[in-house]
């Protein structure tokens, strides 16, 4: 068994003009389909090739770097192409936008603190809206690590997260990241988020 890169439910240009059409294509061809064949090749022929992704992250601080770094690189990006979409944008609702209203005060409250864990990232790295016993938090992870993994400073289920490495906006925005930040609001496809919400509430 190993993993396959997921399909994209969209085009290449389908984020124009957020996220470009050529930063689309190398990032999920290169660079996520870069973490699957990796993870595959770390795992080939040992137990954890039985293993969904998930069971590989929770236990990761017993595996090799290249199984933390490709595995985490797997499940990142899969829920990174997840989350956005076509027509995206506005604000989420029903039961979600209740709880981050609840937690963050509003809805801006809630964006201007992802914001700010996105941007002050330093380096590469992810920032994640999580749930936690529960409750929704918002905090980011270095490198490809990801609050699955048991090594992460804030554990929990991720159900929004944006890439901040530069591969994810370098080509387009440069050294502008909160231009990207910025933008990403409008390519968010809150419905998606909101199924990831209700089943993390189960
Ligand atoms: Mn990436």
């Amino acid at each position: 068994m190993s993993f396959q890169l997921p399909k994209l439910n969209y085009d290449y240009n389908a984020l124009e003009p957020y996220i470009d059409a050529t930063t689309m294509e190398i990032h999920y061809t290169k660079h996520h389909g870069g973490y699957t064949n990796n993870l595959n090749a770390a795992i080939e022929g040992t137990s954890l090739s039985e293993l969904p992704i998930e069971e590989i992250l929770k236990d990761i601080s017993k595996h090799s770097a290249a199984v933390r770094n490709n595995g985490g690189g797997f499940y990142n990006h899969n829920l990174f192409w997840e989350i956005m979409g076509p027509n995206g944008g506005g604000m989420p609702s029903g039961e979600l936008l209740k709880a981050i209203e609840k937690t963050f005060g509003s809805f801006q409250e809630f964006k201007d603190k992802f914001s700010n864990a996105a941007a002050t990232r330093f380096g590469s790295g992810w920032a994640w809206l999580i749930m936690q016993n529960g409750s929704l938090k918002v905090f980011s992870t270095p490198n490809q690590d990801n609050p699955l993994m048991d090594v992460a400073e804030q554990k929990g289920f991720p159900i929004l997260g944006l890439d901040v490495w530069e591969h994810a906006y370098y080509l387009k925005y440069q050294n502008r990241r909160p231009e990207y930040i910025n933008n990403f609001w409008n390519v968010i496809n809150w419905k998606a988020v909101e199924e990831k919400y209700m089943i993390g509430l189960k």
